[in-house]
């Protein structure tokens, strides 16, 4: 990655919004449910799995978490109508995570009884190392309550907690299905690997905690070694081929992903949209620096034809 890109990538909130909203388009189905589900039903046409997630992030008050679940409820009854696979993906600040656990775990509830009612499946996201411990107490209080096998949750690699987290988690002996994950927030060095390679060594050692206590896995990962990783498990556990999928963001690697669903495994794509896409995209853009740079090209010839 060269400077100016590296540089071009952190400066990205100064590029105006309709340019990211142009750049971004690969990576959002759209702002509504039915933007989102054709791009769903186009995938499933192709032979992917999806789930599907409605942007926004850190929801402070009732009212607007109640919004949140009323829209994830018109999604799963729009996958119904449409008889589109029925997974979706929420985040913990989204349910009520910073109003209180108590009221989170009650909104998730909610949500997952009528998943578990219409065979859906939700998965439990994980955001930044502050809400890790609230968001996997309310997992394993739904994991208590027999929702194991309609909810999962995510695992980040890059905290150092994380194979601790795997080897309980695994323990308690229920249906577990765990998406796992490098993690993309900025954590610090005390509780976080920050070297690549360490991030990736402890990714494949809890792949194998969680695959050799039965768990299913969601590798969800753009990454080549981490996918050879895996393939090199199933190798030696042919019979853990059932307990797995490959998960992709939509818009990344499309290559990469032809060629794992080619090999035989099973790709899910993670197809986000809503209104509130701004964030979601900056945090894609600033991984994509060759992105980030042809927004800043977009911005000087914008300004150009302007002047014109
Ligand atoms: C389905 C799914 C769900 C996720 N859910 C969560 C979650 O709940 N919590 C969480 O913390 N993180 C989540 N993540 C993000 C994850 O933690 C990583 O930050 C992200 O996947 C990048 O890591 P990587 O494993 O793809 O490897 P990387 O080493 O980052 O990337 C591997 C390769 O893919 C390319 N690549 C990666 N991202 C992009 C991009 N945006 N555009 C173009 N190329 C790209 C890289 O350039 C590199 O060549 C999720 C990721 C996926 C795929």
């Amino acid at each position: 990655m060269s400077f100016l890109d590296r540089l071009f990538a952190s400066a990205m909130p100064l590029v105006p919004r309709p340019i990211v909203r142009r750049l971004s388009a690969r990576y959002i189905a759209g702002e509504n449910i039915s933007e989102a589900l054709l791009t769903g039903a186009a995938l499933q046409r192709a032979n992917y799995r999806v789930t599907y997630d409605i942007l926004g992030e850190a929801v402070s008050n009732q009212a607007g978490v109640e919004a949140t679940a009323t829209e994830y409820e018109k999604l799963l009854q729009a996958l119904i109508d449409q008889k589109l696979e029925r997974n979706f993906s929420l985040k913990p600040t989204q349910m009520g995570l910073d109003v209180s656990e108590d009221y989170c775990f009650e909104m998730v509830c909610r949500i997952a009884q009528q998943a578990l009612a219409h065979k859906a499946f939700v998965r439990f996201e994980m955001e930044g190392s502050a809400t890790v411990d609230g968001t996997l107490r309310v997992f394993e209080r739904l994991l208590h309550e027999k929702f194991g096998g309609t909810v999962g949750c995510v695992l980040q690699s890059m905290l150092l907690r994380t194979e601790n987290d795997a080897a309980r988690l695994v323990a308690l002996d229920q249906p577990l299905n765990v998406r796992l994950v490098k993690g993309i927030y900025v954590e610090p060095k005390e509780i976080a690997h920050q070297d690549p390679t360490e991030v990736n060594a402890a990714y494949l050692r809890v792949l194998r905690v969680l695959l050799d206590g039965g768990a299913f896995v969601a590798v969800a990962s753009h990454d080549e070694n981490l996918i050879e990783g895996l393939q090199e498990y199933l190798q030696e556990n042919p019979k853990a081929k059932s307990q797995v999928e490959v998960q992709m963001l939509l818009g990344v690697r499309e290559e990469l992903r032809q060629q794992i669903k080619a090999s035989g495994l099973p790709v899910r794509v993670y197809v986000p949209y809503g209104t509130q896409w701004y964030p979601y995209v900056v945090r894609r853009l600033r991984k994509n620096p060759k992105l980030a740079t042809y927004a800043f090209t977009g911005l000087f010839r914008k300004r150009e034809k302007m002047d014109a």
